[in-house]
């Protein structure tokens, strides 16, 4: 097995195309061809987890936050930064990051092992991100039409939320005249032709249109293919920031927040006022949270639990929910088992670990 299996699984499961515009998941140091001998899962690829990595004969380390997020002038060990990217490509380990892709997913995302742990149901994305979709129009020769659709619905165009092969069809009449230079399907060159064709529309998903388009040309009879590809302004409920979801039942806030505070093995969990009503509505997004306040009240939530409060932002919380604030690496840490578990059920019988080291830099007393 090679890097490059790695890295494209998870990209399979968290697109790159989804991370935010500061970020730098993906392959960040490492040969995609090389073969893996092990790899170990972290949250931060610090120098100790690769000092671990070594220990534990891996060479890829795959981690939640990238180790570089900008560009880097200089190698000479002058930062931890540094330090680490000196010492993977000194002991030749690749270094991999899914980050705010990973966050940003409904399935098998941060927030959703976050859920999991809460026990939340009914969860769905608190702020969906825009821009995903597009719809792809093309026109297709009748006698080709079922063969296209095939392609381009194996390709991943047409799924709309638990519907998938979504399609809607029109046949009309196409015409075209072919030049000297053309190698027509049908018809003759410099002749007007007019063939019975179907115009297929489908809806297509940001990180799936090059692979669609690719299997469309291919499926297509027709030298050239046309086809119309447009941006749509709805949203996609399965790709965002953060997630809202419900308990079974309600429960008292403060034998929540204890439970929570249980559930997350933490030694501090700080929280605005209790507001003398049940919780019921949970909102969590994993890391640093407050932007998406105004989200988690307007979707209702009694608590949002997220992580790098600011003193005067827990001021926004203005009784109308709980802000919990559990630390970033606690919020985080079970995506190491979600790591775990997404590589272990695809690659069965290979050498995954979990990191046994605590990187989260924050200490308490
Ligand atoms: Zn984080």
């Amino acid at each position: 097995m090679k890097v490059k299996d790695i890295a494209q699984y998870l990209s399979s499961v968290a697109p790159l195309q989804y991370q935010e515009n500061y970020d730098n998941a993906g392959l960040i140091v490492g040969d995609s061809d090389m073969e893996l001998t092990g790899v170990l899962l972290c949250l931060d690829s610090t120098e100790a987890v690769l000092e671990e990595a070594i220990q534990k004969k891996c060479n890829m380390v795959v981690a939640h936050h990238p180790i570089v997020f900008k560009g880097l002038k200089s190698f000479t060990g002058a930062n931890y930064v540094e330090r680490v990217i000196i010492k993977a490509i000194k002991h030749n380990i690749a270094l991999y990051a899914s980050h705010t892709n990973l966050d940003n997913m409904l399935v098998d995302g941060v927030n959703t092992k976050i859920a999991q742990k809460l026990g939340l149901v009914n969860t769905e994305i608190l702020a969906p991100k825009n821009a995903l979709l597009s719809k792809l129009s093309v026109f297709v020769p009748s006698s080709a039409a079922e063969a296209v659709r095939d392609a381009l619905f194996k390709a991943g165009a047409g799924a709309i939320a638990n519907y998938s092969e979504c399609s809607f069809n029109t046949s009309g009449i196409g015409s075209f005249k072919a030049s000297d230079s053309a190698n027509p399907y049908v018809g003759s060159k410099g002749v007007r032709h007019y063939e019975k064709e179907e115009k297929i529309e489908v809806v297509c998903l940001k990180h799936q249109q090059r692979k669609i388009i690719h299997a469309l040309g291919k499926a297509h009879p027709y030298e050239t293919v046309a086809y119309d590809l447009i941006a749509m302004e709805n949203q996609y409920q399965d790709i965002g920031s953060g997630l809202v979801g419900e308990l079974s039942s309600s429960q008292d806030a403060q034998s929540f927040l204890r439970s929570l505070k249980k559930t997350f093995q933490l030694k501090m969990l700080k929280h605005t006022a209790l507001l003398g009503r049940p919780i019921k509505r949970v909102a969590v997004c994993g890391g640093s949270g407050s932007f998406l306040l105004n989200k988690a009240i307007a979707a209702k939530a009694d608590v949002f639990i997220t992580a790098d409060y600011k003193y005067h932002q827990y001021f926004d919380a203005d009784n109308q929910l709980i802000i919990a604030d559990i630390g970033h690496f606690e919020s985080e840490q079970y995506t190491i088992e979600l790591f775990y578990e997404l590589l272990t059920q695809k690659f069965i019988n290979f050498a995954f670990y979990c990191t046994e080291i605590n990187t989260n830099p924050i200490n308490y007393i």
